[in-house]
């Protein structure tokens, strides 16, 4: 399967669709989920074009990757939740349950996230 282009996430990339916004810099995007699963629920996508964890993995060249992964933990900085906690999940492919196929991690914070199990 390809890069849609047509993804939400790509949409408000290009910012033909708006977003609540908590950071941006040159390699990535953060914003709230529109359907928070917690008190604190952000979003965080590289601007680079890929469809999940794996694909940007194998795609985006170290710099790009090591600059997404340094402005997920900017953003727990900036979000004042390194110390009380949070959790980091990724969703890919059907059986990971993932809607939306550009690469996001879902930042889970502020009240106590439930067992996985
Ligand atoms: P996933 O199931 O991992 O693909 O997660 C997709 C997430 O994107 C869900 O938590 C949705 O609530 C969220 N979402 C979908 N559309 C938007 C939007 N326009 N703005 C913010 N979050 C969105």
């Amino acid at each position: 399967m390809t890069y849609d282009k047509n993804n939400i996430f790509a949409k408000i990339l290009r910012k033909e669709i708006p977003c609540d916004k908590v950071y941006e810099d040159e390699f990535s995007l953060f914003f709230n989920d529109i359907n928070p699963q917690a008190k604190m629920h952000v979003l965080g996508i590289p601007k680079f074009p890929c469809k999940n964890f794996s694909d940007f993995i194998n795609k985006a060249d170290h710099n790009t990757i090591s600059s997404f992964f340094k402005s997920v933990q900017f953003v727990i900085i900036k979000l004042k939740i390194e110390e009380s906690g949070y959790r980091l999940i990724t969703n890919s492919g059907e059986d990971g349950g993932q809607e939306v196929p550009h690469f996001h991690i879902h930042i889970l914070a502020e009240e106590k996230i439930g067992s996985l199990r």
